[in-house]
């Protein structure tokens, strides 16, 4: 194929993907709260959901986290985040469930911390939440799925709510607007390197 007629190919091609994306784009023409899921075995959910807060605060909107699982040491992003006006930040788990290995306990501090997260959810100010690491204490069933996804039903509906954790529910994700699944294809904790500041934590 001479050079003219590849240039000639390759303008239909991207013309029609212009109309494509064009009206895709012309026919999402809502707004609404939404509701995301970040789960997988791969690394990047926390992270992403703490990108979306960065987007957030950059327009001024209002934000809040709260954290199921701490993790041993602090992290970065909590370090930078709570420091910044506009940020509710709370840590609502006690430490990896394997470290805590107290059933009672691990239950009422998950409900104590959804209590928490509720009034949250009823606040119209915030206008963005994540919910860290929520996937767990719903596998471990400290907390009751159906009152979670009640009370994510009832919040004000501009309200977004970003919830990140491995092995997801699948109700949570039937009631999600936006799932991602991320997957695990290689990871350097693998192969002996430890968690690094900036990338890990
Ligand atoms: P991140 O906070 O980096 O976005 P994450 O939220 O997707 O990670 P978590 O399951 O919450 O993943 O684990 C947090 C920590 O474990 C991070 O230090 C992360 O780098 C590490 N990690 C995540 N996925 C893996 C994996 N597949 N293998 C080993 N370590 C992982
Ligand atoms: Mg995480």
């Amino acid at each position: 194929m001479s050079m003219p007629d590849k240039a000639e190919r390759h303008r239909d091609r991207m013309q029609r993907k212009k109309t494509r994306v064009d009206g895709a784009i012309a026919r999402a023409d809502r707004d609404q709260g939404l509701l995301l899921v970040l789960t997988g075995n791969g690394k990047g959910k926390s992270s992403s959901a703490f990108g979306m807060l960065a987007r957030s605060l950059g327009y001024g909107m209002k934000v809040g986290v709260a954290q199921f699982i701490k993790g041993c040491g602090d992290t970065g992003e909590e370090a930078f985040f709570q420091a910044q006006p506009n940020v509710v930040w709370h840590v609502l788990g006690e430490g990896f469930t394997w470290e805590t290995q107290n059933l009672a306990r691990d239950i009422e501090t998950a409900q104590r911390g959804w209590a928490v997260v509720r009034e949250m959810l009823e606040d119209s100010s915030l206008n963005l939440i994540v919910l860290d690491e929520l996937t767990y204490p719903l596998k471990y069933g400290w907390l009751d799925l159906t009152t979670v996804l009640d009370d994510l039903g009832k919040r004000p509906p501009m309200q977004h709510v970003v919830i990140t954790g491995r092995a997801a529910p699948e109700a949570l994700c039937a009631a999600a607007d936006t799932v991602t699944d991320l997957r695990d294809v290689k990871h350097a904790f693998r192969s002996g390197v430890r968690a690094q500041r900036g990338v890990d934590l």
